[in-house]
């Protein structure tokens, strides 16, 4: 790839006007993606944060969520926030079959793990990007909790000793929300991932 990378940002539903605002920040072009035919312009991908219900619904409406599956597989980087991170995962716990996520991550997510009462929050994520460790600002927003990754996913952000961010290759999970803090870490390391 040469120059700028494009990334794809999902548009189904959610934040996804956040995402495109903060990744242009850090320098990269974005694309909105709602159905198959998007994903082609785009270098890299990201699934923002929303509704996952509503998010399954539409998707696979019009036969996006397979494409993005069949894409990661292909290798394409894939950054799913919040929300996103739901639709990344392989199982839920205690949900009623009305997500369907595209098992791209070995994890298992409890949706709204936070309460209701205490359901958003900001706190420091420390965070180890390739072989490197740093702290950032994490924004929790009716967040779902990791509770239960097998390899080879592997954790790369921790709140105390819980689990906030998961890869596995060229998938990444975050289960908060990188486009709403000012630090541009996480969405740098993405560019940088979606330039090899
Ligand atoms: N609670 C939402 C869900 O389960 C996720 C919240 C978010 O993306 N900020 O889909």
């Amino acid at each position: 790839m040469t120059g700028r990378p494009t990334i794809g940002i999902i548009a189904l539903q959610g934040d996804f006007a956040a995402h495109r605002r903060a990744f242009s920040r850090a320098g990269a072009e974005t694309r909105l993606v709602s159905s198959p035919d998007g994903l082609a312009a785009a270098d890299a991908l990201v699934i923002p944060g929303g509704e996952s219900t509503t998010m399954t619904l539409l998707g696979y409406e019009n036969g996006l969520w397979p494409a993005v599956r069949e894409a990661a597989r292909a290798g394409m980087p894939v950054m799913g926030t919040c929300a996103g991170i739901i639709m990344l995962a392989r199982a839920l716990h205690q949900e009623p079959a009305k997500i369907t996520p595209l098992k791209l991550l070995d994890i298992t997510l409890a949706r709204n793990a936070y309460g209701s009462q205490v359901d958003s929050f900001e706190q420091s994520v420390r965070l180890r990007l390739n072989g490197e460790e740093r702290t950032v600002p994490g924004m929790f927003i009716r967040a779902p909790a990791i509770i239960r990754m097998e390899p080879p996913t592997e954790a790369v952000g921790w709140l105390g000793d819980e689990i906030v961010a998961a890869r596995k290759g060229n998938v990444l999970g975050l289960t908060f929300h990188p486009e709403l803090a000012p630090d541009l870490t996480i969405l740098r390391h993405f560019i940088a991932l979606a330039s090899r």
